[in-house]
């Protein structure tokens, strides 16, 4: 179905309707569409593409503008950890000496389900929250699996007390680069991955080349 533009008020202007998309890329080559390229998107793109999948993602913003909120962020995750192994297995590159100057204190999943029913005040979804804390973990060395490379939050979350940084609030890691650099990484991951190419990133509005300039995001190490 088409859109008469002429009956909505100015500026308003439906640009593409499903019905162009689908006539301007060949959705039918395509298991699974991925509208946005936030985050989540990359994400489920991802998902979908190790089952096998066929997957086209399309972004509504033009390339300087793309990541949505994600790029926005610190790029921090909150995630279950039970002590300094379950960083390492995210964080390999975590030295000894970073691990002997760091106090990294735990969350566990009653922390973080603590943390949940106080600040939703017992309102929150039980399913939704039993997947959010209980896969927490293992989502996190998923994408660690997948190439994502993370730090932890030294310059927020962690203050120096007696030669040792001591983190606070179970926030304690961030994609490296924080959230630009959690866009850059996924976009060079999908790349790596055959997600993003030529055929499978594409601007649903505007004329942006889908193939990213990578510019890495700096890695904060702790100050010395
Ligand atoms: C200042 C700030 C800091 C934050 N810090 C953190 C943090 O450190 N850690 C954290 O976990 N959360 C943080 N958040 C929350 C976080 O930003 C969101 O929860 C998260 O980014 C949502 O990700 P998303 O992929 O769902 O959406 P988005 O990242 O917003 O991505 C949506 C994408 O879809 C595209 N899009 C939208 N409409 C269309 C359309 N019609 N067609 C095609 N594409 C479309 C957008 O252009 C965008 O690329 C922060 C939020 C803000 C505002």
């Amino acid at each position: 179905m088409k859109i008469n533009n002429e009956r909505l008020p100015p500026g308003k202007a439906v640009q593409h309707t499903r019905q162009d998309l689908a006539e301007e890329i060949d959705v039918a080559k395509y298991d699974v569409v991925v509208v946005g390229a936030g985050n989540a998107a990359f994400c489920a793109a991802q998902a979908a593409a190790e089952k096998g999948a066929k997957v086209l993602m399309v972004e509504r913003a033009p390339k300087e503008l793309m990541g949505g909120n994600s790029r926005f962020t610190a790029g921090a995750f909150r995630c279950v950890y039970d002590g300094v192994d379950d960083l390492k297995a995210i964080m390999p590159d975590l030295t000894k000496d970073e691990i002997d100057r760091s106090d990294f204190g735990t969350y566990t999943q009653d922390q973080f389900y603590d943390d949940m029913f106080r600040v939703t005040q017992y309102r929150t979804d039980g399913e939704l929250c039993d997947r959010l804390v209980g896969r927490s973990r293992d989502a996190m060395r998923w994408l660690h699996g997948k190439g994502m490379k993370f730090d932890p939050i030294w310059g927020r979350q962690a203050y120096l007390i007696d030669g040792k940084f001591k983190f606070w609030g179970g926030l304690t890691v961030e994609s490296k680069g924080g959230g630009p650099g959690l866009i850059e990484q996924h976009l060079k991951l999908a790349d790596k991955n055959g997600i993003v190419d030529d055929d499978h990133l594409r601007p649903v509005n505007g004329h942006w080349s889908p193939r990213p300039d990578h510019h890495s995001g700096a890695s904060r190490a702790p100050s010395r």
